[in-house]
């Protein structure tokens, strides 16, 4: 029995909430299994069939020169993050799924960018809008107004936050990484619609929170908000999350992709610069009306160059109705 395993041990303790991860913890708590798992990414090669190192090749990179030692490390990690074959050992899929985490995220120096204005207008009042990086999070905010959102976390003139690894500031300046935390944000959620997890691959579980009480003059004091429906999008098995608006959701259906490509704006493509973001912004405007309480049914209403589409959503976000521009 481990160290680990007995029950005065706080990781046995704490494995009753996380499970199978505090195994792995206790996995990797060694500095030898670490480097073994980086030295076998090193040699790594998504495209080449053969990325197996020797055991003698291995244990020389890993500088240990105590065999027995090191082949006790190395059948730790064998048959969870490493596999050994004919040839030698090879990352598996959650081996190449941890280092790949690391490279992203803790990895690399943590990444700071202090309050940089960018080339766009703020959406609701025209002020100037900046855009800092905090946490793992991409923040976007007006210098003028009260933006969309009143949240602890957040600075005032909060219009949005993206999660964003440090990895994606390497030769990006402050619009660019405005513009691919954008990229990344639409990917996580139309994941997150679709009820897939987009860090885990679990089942996401969705609901629509209601202010009962909304002001719809400004942020809300209630609720926090500018809009009185949020979609709350939350996986139980990692906890990541996401909100956003109806409008949001509804703009991931295929009639509105459409109607904004008839009128010259592409929803799903071209977001990799901050002008068709602000163009999306300033175009892709909707506002939401409550047509049903009980069962909740919202109709969400893209208007356009004069036109107009609208899409009924029921509760579960299913798409009930799509009344087309006359
Ligand atoms: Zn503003
Ligand atoms: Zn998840
Ligand atoms: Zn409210």
């Amino acid at each position: 029995m481990t160290q680990a395993d007995s029950p005065e041990s706080p990781l046995s303790a704490a494995s009753d909430a996380v499970g199978t991860a505090a195994e792995a913890f206790e996995l990797l708590s060694s500095e030898t299994r670490l480097a073994i798992l980086v030295a076998l990414w090193d040699a790594y090669d998504p495209f080449d069939d053969e990325n197996a190192v020797g055991f003698t090749d291995l244990r020389r990179t890993v500088g240990m020169t105590d065999s027995g030692q090191f082949n006790y490390h190395l059948e730790k990690l064998t048959g969870h993050f490493v596999e050994s074959a004919a040839e030698g050992y090879e990352l598996r899929e959650p081996g190449r799924k941890f280092v790949r985490a690391v490279i992203a995220g803790a990895g690399i120096e943590e990444p700071t960018m202090d309050r940089t204005e960018i080339d766009m207008d703020c959406t609701l009042c025209g002020g100037d809008v900046e855009v800092f990086y905090e946490d793992g999070w991409v923040y976007n905010v007006c210098t003028d107004c009260d933006g969309l959102w009143d949240d602890e976390e957040a600075p005032t003139g909060h219009l949005s936050k993206f999660q964003f690894d440090p990895a994606g500031f390497a030769h990006r300046s402050a619009d660019e990484v405005y513009a691919a935390a954008w990229v990344r944000a639409f990917q996580h959620i139309y994941s997150m619609i679709e009820g897939v997890c987009p860090t885990c691959s679990g089942s996401v579980d969705r609901s629509l929170d209601t202010c009962s009480d909304h002001d719809e003059s400004g942020v809300c004091e209630a609720c926090g908000r500018r809009t009185a429906l949020t979609v709350r999008f939350r996986c139980p098995v990692c906890k990541d999350w996401a909100r956003g608006t109806m409008g949001v959701v509804a703009k991931y259906h295929p009639a509105a992709v459409a109607f904004y490509y008839d009128h010259g704006l592409t929803l799903q493509y071209g977001f990799n610069d901050v002008a068709s973001i602000n163009d999306r912004l300033e175009r892709g405007v909707t506002s939401s009306e409550v047509l049903s309480e009980d069962p909740l049914t919202v109709r969400v209403t893209l208007a356009l160059d004069g036109d107009e589409l609208a899409l009924d959503l029921a509760e579960d976000l299913t798409v009930l109705d799509v009344h087309e521009p006359a």
